[in-house]
């Protein structure tokens, strides 16, 4: 994603330490009691602008939602979707996912969405994937024991390698399409890479894949 660099996202974000937790490690084991919700709990990483996970707070109050995003630019934007929306329901971490386990306790997560991850194409960049088996290794720890991961793409290469990546860690796969748009799903939450893509005409892949 062309990010527009905001010298200002920084001090936006910690204004708001009602939707952006500062230091999640602190609330490992503890976010049900942070949201004073018992209910499930479903991460997305690399939310973007928030698209998504806004619209999947709003459409399901009984879910607590926490997003990843490293860029503090681009996370902003999805912190003015939860100001507008109000969303009592979904979290915002301005964090790399690869020090997940830090900010999460065994078991404490029911589902992860990844929506249009950064491919990484080059074999050399494969451990950067989010789908490389040492992420795996780490969503395993964090999730419950059968804890889904639900993965959309436009990229065939990293849908492929994803699909092998789960397959080959021992996750059954399930609901796979090819071609997400023309297939009967009802309930799909369109993410922004999501309506530009399919806009010129890509495929979306998606797959859900469990534990
Ligand atoms: N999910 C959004 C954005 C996709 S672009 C959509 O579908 O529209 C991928 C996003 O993931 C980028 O914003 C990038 O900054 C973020 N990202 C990539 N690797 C990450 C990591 N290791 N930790 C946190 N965010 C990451």
């Amino acid at each position: 994603m062309r990010v527009r660099h905001k010298p200002w996202a920084k001090d936006k974000l910690l204004a708001h330490p009602e939707y952006v937790v500062q230091n999640p490690e602190h609330y490992a084991s503890r976010w049900k009691q942070l949201f004073q919700m018992e209910a499930p709990i479903h991460l997305e990483i690399g939310v973007g602008k928030g698209k998504f996970i806004a619209e999947s707070a709003q459409n399901n109050p009984d879910i607590c939602f926490i997003g990843i995003e490293q860029s503090a630019s681009i996370i902003v934007d999805a912190l003015e979707k939860c100001l507008e929306l109000e969303l009592p329901n979904l979290k915002l971490l301005n964090v790399d996912a690869k020090l997940l386990s830090d900010y999460f306790g065994e078991n404490e997560l029911s589902r992860l969405y990844l929506n249009f991850s950064d491919p990484w194409p080059k074999k050399r960049h494969e451990k950067r994937r989010l789908t490389y088996k040492d992420f795996l290794a780490q969503y395993k720890k964090v999730l419950e024991p059968h804890g889904e991961i639900h993965l959309k793409t436009d990229n065939q290469g990293l849908f492929e390698y994803s699909l092998e990546s789960f397959s080959s860690f021992g996750l059954t796969l399930q609901n796979i399409s090819l071609d997400l748009h023309k297939s009967t799903l009802t309930s799909n939450v369109m993410t922004e890479y999501e309506e530009k893509f399919s806009s010129k005409g890509h495929r979306i892949y998606r797959c859900e894949a469990q534990f």
